[in-house]
Order: C-alpha cells, then sequence, then structure tokens
C-alpha cells in the first residue's frame, strides 16, 4: 500500500496559488509551469489539480486526462523553442527518484547531441523560463 496524499506539498501550494510559478496551462483539471530547475531549456511540469501521489495511486481515468494534456504540452513545447526531440519522465516513490509528492510528468524538450543537466541542476534564470513559458503558451493557442 503506497503513503497517503499529503496536500502540503510544494505543487499543492502552487495549485491553490500559495506560491508562484511560471504558468505555461492551466485548465480545470491540469496544470502546466517550468520546473525550477531546468535540467534542458524548456523543462516543464504537467500535473493534475486532483490530489494523487504518484502513477501508483492515481485514478486511470484522471491519468488519462493528463497524459493527453501532456502529449499536447510537450508537442507545443517541441515547437516553440525549435527542440530536435523529447525526454518525458515520471517517478514514483523516493526509491523512484521522487521528490515531490503530486504526481507529474517531467516534459523535457532536447537538441541533438546536448546532455541533460545531471541533477541537481541550478536555478533556472527566471527570465529566460518566463520568456520561454510565454512562447509555449502561444505555440498552444
Ligand atoms: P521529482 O519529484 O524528483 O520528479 O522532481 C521534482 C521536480 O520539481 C524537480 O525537478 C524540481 O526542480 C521541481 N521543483 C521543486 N520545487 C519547484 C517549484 N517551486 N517550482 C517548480 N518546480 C519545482
Amino acid at each position: 500500500m503506497t503513503t497517503p496524499y499529503d496536500d502540503t506539498n510544494i505543487f499543492a501550494k502552487i495549485i491553490r496559488g500559495e506560491i508562484p510559478c511560471h504558468k505555461v496551462f492551466e485548465d480545470a483539471d491540469v496544470l502546466a509551469f517550468m520546473d525550477i530547475m531546468p535540467r534542458s531549456p524548456g523543462h516543464l511540469l504537467v500535473i493534475p489539480k486532483a490530489p494523487a501521489r504518484n502513477l501508483l495511486d492515481i485514478a486511470p481515468e484522471q491519468l488519462a486526462v493528463l497524459i493527453r494534456q501532456t502529449q499536447r504540452i510537450a508537442k507545443a513545447a517541441v515547437s516553440a523553442l525549435g527542440a530536435d526531440g523529447l525526454t518525458l519522465q515520471q517517478f514514483s516513490e523516493a526509491a523512484g527518484g521522487q521528490e515531490v509528492f503530486h504526481i507529474h510528468f517531467h516534459v523535457l524538450p532536447r537538441w541533438n547531441d546536448v546532455r541533460m543537466t545531471p541533477h541537481p541542476a541550478p536555478m533556472g534564470d527566471k527570465t529566460v523560463q518566463a520568456e520561454q513559458a510565454a512562447k509555449i503558451r502561444a505555440a498552444l493557442g
């Protein structure tokens, strides 16, 4: 059995508007925003608004909505930033590398022959991340 969801996690606070983020997309079900420590240019996170800890406890219906929006946002990010490809990551539980216990997909635009910055990456430049978020928002239409 997995640990119960704890709504004091940092992404729950972002959903509630208690801490800021560089928002890329929001609707009733999903929120996407720039990762504060990007491991590639344009690294963003897509999360459901409903509580779920990770892939091990999310309801299949909720996961279906999340992955559909993740694909849409990932395609917009690749197009907006002129990337050559994409890495999609999801970590479940500490043993799987998870640090924030509200399920999220990492969307990492990638360029040929450019390695991802190793974890933990330095804090992103806020101005650059705001510009990237604006480009991706524009590509989403
Ligand atoms: P993980 O739980 O290992 O899949 O990764 C959590 C991710 O959340 C890391 O890539 C962090 O850089 C990112 N992160 C942590 N706090 C924030 C925040 N306040 N805003 C945006 N991203 C964050």
